[in-house]
This record gives structure tokens, C-alpha cells and sequence, in this order.
């Protein structure tokens, strides 16, 4: 956002400050305009496109003001990384986190076989890469954060990349590619997908989870805020971290534009991620999955072949 002398608008939201920027939808090229959803206090706005259907945050900070947000004290405690262990990461996440990747790894092999290659997007320290590569799996890593990076490569015997995706070129393909939780944070939207696109092999899958705002603790909370019962400028959305959140629409419609196939949505409950077994668990794992009511949404997108685009010779 500029103001009339030209320069970006300054604000603070919560205890992070920087210059901000209005934005459009990320997906469409002519998009119609959008509805608001929600304006914080701080005048952020949560937008829907009423053509693809995916909400973003306008205004929102810069990329380079979001950069320093993530550098800056108030967000790394520097404590916790210095302190950072497998063993004590392993004991505090034998919930979650954990039986998250299991249903992660069944997922991805049921496309591919132990010898096809896979590049896990946004990897951080290589947790996900570690229990792949333990069940089988023949994965490698890249992250922009050098302070993640040099955990994983000190603690784990994976391959594990630093830098942009954009600059990553290895010399050759992937079969698959895993962007757990990476959408809902980058800038270049379009961009991301479409290097994805260049790094697998004609055919190649994507493995995708992202939020789902139409998940039922989602929509519970936004009617909260939106008739003011809730008080927390709709924290849920995750914002600044987050800046986008998606439908099964939206997210088909991102993978259209950039010349991927949607093959499978998946729903998956707290129940489920927390290992919950039982009639009564059962039946509700079973119904988040049917009636799409959890709060992330998981995708298998796969590449399109070539030919599919190229006019047949002569
Ligand atoms: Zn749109």
C-alpha cells in the first residue's frame, strides 16, 4: 500500500511491525472483485476471490518486511533452536506430529514405488525427510532457513538443500515432491508451483496440504469473529505467517493454472492425526473425511504430460 507521498505504509499488528502492500487474488489474472471476509483492527483484510474462491490477506507485509519479521527477537527464540534435539523432539511429539507423517509416507506410497525420487519442499530441520527415508522412501530436503538446514545436516544422514527453490537446479527430476504446510506462507504463489512443475518428471506427483477455511473449527471461529463475539482479529487464519487459505475449488483451481491434474483430496481429522482408535473415533474420522470438515486440507496433484499441450507434429 502506498500512501499520497509515495512511500509504503508502516503498521503494527500484534507485536510485529512493518511495511505492508495491497494485493490481489494470487490465482486469477482478471479477478473480479473480491469480497471482504474480515479487517482487523489494525486494518488487515481477509478477502475472498469470488472466481477461484481462495481467501488472502490485503494488505499484508512486504516480503521484505515479513523476512525481518522472521529474523527479528520477537519471533525466533534462539534458545529453543540452541537447544533443539531429535531425541527431545521425538519424545514430545509421539502424538501428532508423528502419526502425521505415517499418514503422510502411506499416502505418498500409494503413487510411488522406494526407488522413485522425492524432494520434500519447506523441510526445515528434515523431520519429515528422516521418518521417509526410514520407512523407505528415497527423499531429500531443501529450505531457505541456513539455521534449519545446519540442524538437520548435523543431526540426520539425509540430503538436505539450502536455498530458494527457484535457484535449485540438481540436474535432475523428481518423481514426486512433498509441500507440507509451504502454500499458506509464500509470496509467489503461482511461481512456487509452477518450479515445482519444472523439478518432476512428466507425470510426477504433488503432495499438498494446506488450511481449509471451510474446515468446521475454521468456519466456527470466523462466525465468532465476524458477528464479535470473538475479540482475536481472526487469529486463526495465522496471519502474518499465513496469508492465504483454501478450498477444495481454489486449491483445484491453482493446480489448473499451472498445468497439474487434482487426483486425490484427503480430510483428515484431529481424531485421526492424534491416533484415536474406537467406534465413536471411527465414526467421526470417518465423517470428516466425507463431508470435508477438518481444518487442513491434503492434495496428490499430478503433472500433465507434455504432449498433452504440444500440437501433434506436421
Ligand atoms: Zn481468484
Amino acid at each position: 500500500m502506498s500512501e499520497d507521498n509515495g512511500s509504503p505504509k508502516h503498521i503494527t499488528c500484534g507485536k510485529f511491525s512493518g511495511h505492508i502492500e495491497n494485493v490481489s487474488c494470487p490465482i486469477c489474472d482478471f479477478p473480479p472483485d473480491p469480497k471482504l471476509v474480515f479487517k482487523s483492527s489494525s486494518g488487515i483484510g481477509i478477502w475472498l476471490c469470488p472466481k477461484c474462491t481462495i481467501m488472502y490477506v490485503s494488505p499484508r507485509f512486504t516480503e521484505k518486511s515479513l523476512s525481518q519479521i522472521y529474523e527479528s527477537d520477537a519471533f525466533i527464540d534462539q534458545s529453543f533452536y540452541d537447544q533443539w534435539s531429535y531425541e527431545k523432539w521425538k519424545s514430545e511429539n509421539k502424538g501428532r506430529s508423528y502419526i502425521s507423517q505415517h499418514l503422510k509416507i502411506r499416502l505418498i506410497k500409494r503413487f510411488l514405488t522406494e526407488k522413485d525420487r522425492i524432494l520434500d519442499v519447506g523441510c526445515g530441520t528434515g523431520l519429515f525427510c528422516l521418518e521417509a527415508s526410514k520407512q523407505g522412501l528415497n527423499v531429500e530436503g531443501i529450505d531457505p532457513s541456513k539455521m534449519l538446514i545446519d540442524i538437520g545436516r548435523k543431526t540426520f544422514k539425509i540430503p538436505l538443500h539450502h536455498g530458494p527453490l527457484e535457484d535449485f537446479d540438481p540436474g535432475y527430476k523428481y518423481k514426486g515432491i512433498v509441500v507440507w504446510a509451504v502454500f499458506e506462507h509464500v509470496y509467489g504463489l503461482i511461481n512456487l508451483v509452477n518450479r515445482c512443475g519444472y523439478l518432476l518428471e512428466e507425470g510426477g506427483y504433488l503432495f499438498i496440504d494446506v488450511p481449509h477455511y471451510q474446515g468446521v473449527s475454521n468456519r466456527f471461529k470466523t462466525s465468532l469473529c465476524r458477528t464479535g463475539f470473538k475479540k482475536d482479529d481472526f487469529k486463526h487464519f495465522g496471519f502474518p505467517w499465513h496469508i492465504y487459505s483454501f478450498n477444495k475449488k481454489s486449491l483445484s483451481s491453482l493446480m489448473r493454472a499451472c498445468r497439474f491434474d487434482p487426483v486425490l483430496f484427503e480430510f483428515w481429522s484431529h481424531l485421526l492425526k492424534n491416533g484415536a482408535k474406537g467406534f465413536f473415533a471411527n465414526i467421526m474420522i470417518s465423517l470428516t473425511q466425507k463431508l470435508a470438515l477438518s481444518d487442513y486440507i491434503t492434495l496428490v496433484a499430478q503433472k500433465k504430460e507434455q504432449s498433452r499441450f504440444q500440437k501433434p507434429p506436421g
